[in-house]
């Protein structure tokens, strides 16, 4: 199978669950520096307020706000987008797939009253550029920062992906079920339009809408070039797909780089990470994210059986997808064991070697 065919229906199966995670962290007490509690008492609030159906955003920070990403029955996934304030506009982390997602970013422009500087692209994946082209006919000047790695996807993964999204409409009649794969294929062919302005080569601070920002290339992690962000004001850590829950998205990456990246992001001294899916994170969440995947990928290298490693995740990774219902999460284990089992040729050019 393909991978992008095998991407599309990991996708797929995501997309058919109806409730989002509502994972509630551990209490109001935290030791992980100062403003924590501060902090941590707000992601419980949040974490309420995104179950909450038809809360547009949310504030994690100060100046920084989440618009939730969401699975719809029947539909791909929007990753989340978090939105920080700076003195001259807003910098927008990731734009979603469908134009509902992208709209609620519109919307939050329009009441906030400020336009929309600059966005930040954590990767390639359709539902965190979806909604680029759309937001640059919003706001003209607006700059796009992604690493470079979308020109060869669209070449080979993506090209592969449209193919495939073809042949499913050739061969289904049924228009409102062409509907979605339309809508990939036109996003596709929106070529460099889904692309950045400003292609990142490096990590380093800047200055965007006024808002000194890090932002953090990996190269061959969830996808050839990945992008988190850090806000020294706020210690808020936007890690992109590097933290996926309820499982991480396997489908194009190197796993043991991403875990490398994992360890970049636990030196920094953040207070929250927001993931490119699913609800904020202590550190101590963060913590048991990182264990569960270093385990998962141990278990995929060794000869335990399939069983064993999807049950390792669940209960490693337990307190953070308490809210999910394990008949979801398990076919998705399942198919991503075989993935971190899967052709040792390709994963290696995944790799970059
Ligand atoms: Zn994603």
């Amino acid at each position: 199978m393909l991978a992008s065919h095998a991407f599309a229906n990991a996708m797929f199966i995501a997309s058919q669950r109806t409730r989002r995670a509502s994972y509630l962290p551990d209490g109001p007490c935290v030791k992980d520096g100062a403003g924590g509690g501060h902090v941590n008492r707000a992601i419980v609030g949040l974490s309420i307020l995104i179950s909450a159906l038809g809360a547009p955003a949310a504030e994690v920070a100060s100046g920084v706000e989440l618009i939730p990403g969401s699975f719809v029955p029947g539909s791909q996934p929007d990753g989340n987008t978090v939105i920080f304030r700076g003195s001259d506009g807003l910098v927008v982390m990731d734009t979603g797939r469908h134009p509902e997602h992208t709209q609620k970013i519109l919307d939050f422009a329009a009441k906030a009253g400020v336009p929309i500087r600059a966005i930040v692209n954590s990767h390639w994946h359709l539902d965190h550029v979806g909604g680029n082209p759309l937001l640059k006919r919003a706001f003209p000047g607006v700059r796009v920062y992604a690493s470079g790695a979308i020109d060869d996807a669209l070449k080979g993964f993506l090209a592969r992906y449209r193919a495939q999204l073809e042949e499913m409409i050739a061969k289904t009649p049924d228009p409102e079920k062409q509907k979605p794969w339309r809508a990939d294929v036109a996003l596709i062919d929106s070529g460099r339009a889904l692309g950045p302005d400003e292609v990142v080569t490096a990590s380093s601070q800047r200055v965007l809408a006024g808002r000194k920002l890090d932002l953090e290339l990996e190269t061959h992690a969830v996808t050839a070039g990945d992008v988190w962000v850090f806000d020294p004001a706020t210690r808020v850590l936007a890690a992109g797909d590097l933290v996926t829950l309820p499982v991480p998205f396997l489908d194009t990456a190197c796993p043991e780089r991403w875990k490398t990246a994992l360890g970049r992001l636990s030196k920094k001294d953040f207070s929250v990470v927001v993931p490119g899916h699913g609800a904020p994170m202590t550190r101590k969440a963060f913590e048991s994210y990182r264990t569960a995947f270093d385990h998962l990928l141990a278990c995929g290298a060794s000869s335990r059986t399939k069983e064993s490693c999807m049950d390792g995740w669940l209960a490693d990774a337990g307190e953070l997808i308490s809210g999910e219902d394990p008949k979801f999460v398990r076919p998705l284990l399942d198919y991503y064991v075989d993935v971190l089992r899967g052709n040792a040729a390709r994963t290696a050019k995944l790799c970059g070697k």
